[in-house]
């Protein structure tokens, strides 16, 4: 049975980074498209004002908590969550898993270049890894039916889909029944950190619960992204409270 914590409406897996692994590995055996979503207190602060992307969160089969807010929010509702799972750190182990067992991937997403310098970056680590291939994530209708075609035709196990929330996750929900894959991923900027371009926080800030805080410094205009932790804070205090 799955172990899960409703988080403002969110249903997120109580999992740690290795029980997650192993559900991605299971994904991988089975018939259907499994699909998986990182929400952190961002994204959850958006699904309260969207009840669409609320039930889209809601149909992963894997919604890990990538941020300190959702495992600090986990306690007002009296289940501890076990660890904060980033998205970025569950995507690479997704990436060794494939190369472990054999397994393709194709990226969606990012500005012109970035997937490519990402899929150049994971082959110099894993040689003979599948990467079947990409597509910037700035298209139109008419792109998209020939992304998803050649998508059909190359039938990735793993699709990685940037394309910012929520429109990462909105992607998958709506196309999950044309995507010939076993696992597509909402990843977000985690393209950008694989492709180098963007610098993760150092291991200090990550275990001090304040990589929010080094994103803050190194880009302040994400000013107005970053109030939305707080405001996080208190809807899910809130919502705990009169539940
Ligand atoms: N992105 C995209 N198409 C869009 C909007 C965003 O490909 O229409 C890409 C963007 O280039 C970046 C990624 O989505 O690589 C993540 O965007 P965002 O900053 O919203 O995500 P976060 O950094 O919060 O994960």
């Amino acid at each position: 049975m799955r172990s899960q914590v409703e988080i403002v409406g969110v249903n997120i897996d109580n999992t740690t980074i290795d029980e997650a692994s192993k559900k991605l590995e299971d994904f991988l055996g089975e018939e259907d498209l499994s699909m998986v979503f990182t929400p952190n207190s961002e994204i959850l602060v958006d699904a309260v004002k969207d009840p669409y992307f609320t039930q889209v969160l809601n149909s992963g089969n894997l919604v890990i908590p990538d941020g300190i807010g959702v495992v600090i929010a986990s306690k007002f509702y009296g289940i501890p969550i076990k660890e904060r799972v980033t998205g970025y750190d569950l995507m690479c182990k997704l990436i060794e898993i494939a190369h472990n067992k054999d397994k393709s991937i194709y990226f969606i997403g990012g500005k012109e270049g970035v997937a490519e310098e990402a899929a150049l970056n994971i082959i110099q680590k894993y040689e003979d890894i599948k990467i079947l291939g990409w597509h910037n994530g700035y298209f139109d209708e008419e792109e998209e039916e020939i992304i998803i075609n050649n998508i059909i035709e190359l039938k990735p196990d793993i699709i990685f889909v940037a394309l910012g929330a929520p429109r990462q996750e909105k992607w998958i929900y709506e196309n999950r029944h044309k995507l010939p894959a076993k696992i597509a991923m909402g990843v977000g900027g985690s393209i950008d950190v694989l492709a180098g371009r963007v610098k993760r926080a150092p291991a200090f800030y990550q275990k001090a619960g304040l990589e929010w805080f080094y994103r803050l410094i190194k880009e302040p205009r994400r000013f107005l992204r970053i109030l939305k932790l707080p405001k996080f804070i208190l809807l899910s205090l809130y919502d705990a409270k009169i539940k």
